[in-house]
């Protein structure tokens, strides 16, 4: 990322820093030696890093930058759902969620810092149901300001993350090279070191870069907001589906599988009388049980402006019900998040059009 012309230095991995250390005639353990203030110490100047000689300080200082990502709002308690909203260095909002422990959806185990964080300023991809997508696309986020998202939560809660969702707001899939980028620095030993399988991307289904995806050696984990079993439902809620449609999206995960070791999970928003007939929930069995996948249902958060709810809770006692009938791992979340508008983007397009009202 450039900012008045210079490189933000978070947004380097260790071989780029190699690299541009070499260029000023540097020793290559330089690089580790900065990664090591950035994301082990948390420094936020050149200045702080006291072993690299004054000279080389100086020259850090002319050529690279530090992003700027400041809290605007925080919602939510120690005990519930966090919600953070971000100012980033050319005033865009975004979201990040941090949710307490709680049994694991994601990750292997239960006892679980989550945090959801988001990779493009809005979203194009425009999915009816969905806040982030209301306003349309700004652009996407760089690698330095997808890791800040954590490491500014860190700071603010004093406490350390160890699982990362990417399901905040924008289409991760769509950035994937700074998404890539961002998750080398997440996992990096020498950047958070956070291991590769507490890493869950969500897509709502882009097929060629899932495949992409699949061929990268890192074994992150993905999740694919699926929403409806058949062609028919999902026309109707996700634009991308007339791009890829299920079967296409389908024969990528099938990839995916082949080449990683993790699960695939399936996302399932539940919304009354869209997708929560018994028939999807057959159809959603046998996707899943095809890829071996488990299916996680999501009762839908109301988003002002939108017509949609979400089913009774005996409809979604059913729905669920007919899954694990049919054996498929299935969870339906009681979502923490309801209260303080947890779903992506609502916290940015509240703030958004409160500002605008002023
Ligand atoms: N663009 C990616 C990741 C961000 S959305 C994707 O679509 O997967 C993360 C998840 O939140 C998706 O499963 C999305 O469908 C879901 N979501 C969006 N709006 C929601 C709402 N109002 N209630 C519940 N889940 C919602
Ligand atoms: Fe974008 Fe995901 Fe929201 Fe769809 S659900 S509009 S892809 S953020």
């Amino acid at each position: 990322m450039e900012n008045n012309a210079k490189i933000v230095i978070k947004s380097l991995s260790l071989d780029d820093l190699q690299e541009k250390l070499h260029e000023f005639g540097q020793p290559s353990y330089r690089a580790r030696q900065i990664a090591d203030w950035l994301y082990t110490k948390r420094v936020n100047s050149f200045e702080e890093m006291t072993d690299l000689p004054r000279d080389l300080r100086a020259q850090l200082a002319k050529q690279f930058a530090f992003g700027k990502i400041d809290i605007v709002r925080v919602l939510g308690s120690r005990d519930t759902t966090r919600k953070f909203l971000f100012r980033l260095s050319d005033e865009s909002l975004i979201e990040t969620v941090l949710i307490p422990a709680s049994p694991a959806l994601y990750g292997d185990k239960s006892d679980r810092r989550t945090i959801c964080i988001s990779t493009q300023v809005g979203c194009a991809y425009g999915c009816k149901f969905c806040a982030s997508g209301l306003e349309g696309f700004s652009r996407n986020l760089h690698a330095n300001e997808i890791v800040d998202q954590i490491m500014a939560v860190e700071r603010e809660t004093g406490e350390k993350i160890d699982n990362i969702v990417f399901m905040g707001m924008g289409e991760p899939l769509a950035n994937l090279d700074n998404l890539l980028r961002a998750i080398r620095i997440i996992n990096g030993p020498w950047g958070l070191g956070l291991g590769a399988r507490r890493i869950t991307v969500s897509t709502s289904g882009l097929a060629p870069q899932i495949r992409k995806l699949a061929d990268e050696p890192l074994q992150i984990r993905l999740a694919i907001s699926l929403h409806g079993a058949t062609d028919q439902v999902r026309d109707q809620i996700m634009p991308i589906n007339r791009k890829y449609n299920i079967d296409m999206l389908l024969s990528a995960c099938a990839y995916y599988t082949k080449h990683k070791k993790q699960r695939l999970t399936f996302e399932y928003i539940l919304i009354a009388d869209v997708n929560d007939a018994e028939d999807q929930a057959h159809l959603l069995a046998r996707h899943a049980r095809k890829l071996s996948a488990k299916v996680n249902l999501i009762p839908y958060n109301t988003v002002e402006g939108l017509p949609w709810s979400r089913p009774s809770r005996n409809r979604q006692e059913k729905f669920v019900a007919i899954l694990h009938a049919e054996r498929i791992p299935a969870t339906l979340r009681r979502e923490k998040g309801h209260d303080i508008d947890a779903a992506c983007g609502q916290l940015r397009l509240q703030t958004k059009r409160e500002e605008q009202l002023r």
